[in-house]
């Protein structure tokens, strides 16, 4: 399972991200490739920017759940709001 406080640093904000346990299978970059993209220097993918249309979304998921180590998350707390209850991401308090 990806954590959120692993992630690298150059992903996009947002729901989706990927962590240090990415292998660099490239893998999310063919399922994903408006959305994935691989830091050639440091050797790992990362989110390039976050998906926008429900197609984007679809594709984000198939990596998602295709990724050999569970390195991509889609728990950010800033993702797309239209997805989970803005209450219940991390980082936002009820008033
Ligand atoms: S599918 Fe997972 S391990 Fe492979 S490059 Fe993407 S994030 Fe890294």
């Amino acid at each position: 399972m990806a954590t959120y406080q692993d992630r690298f640093p150059n992903n996009s904000p947002g729901a989706y991200y990927v962590d240090d346990q990415c292998i660099d299978c490239e893998l999310c970059q063919e399922r994903a490739p408006e959305v994935f993209h691989r830091d050639h220097e440091m050797a790992h993918s990362f989110v390039f920017r976050q998906p926008e249309t429900d197609e984007e979304r679809e594709a984000c998921e198939d990596a998602l759940d295709s990724c050999p180590v569970d390195a991509i998350g889609d728990d950010g707390p800033h993702g797309d709001m239209t997805r989970k209850n803005p209450c219940q991401l991390p980082g936002i308090v009820q008033q």
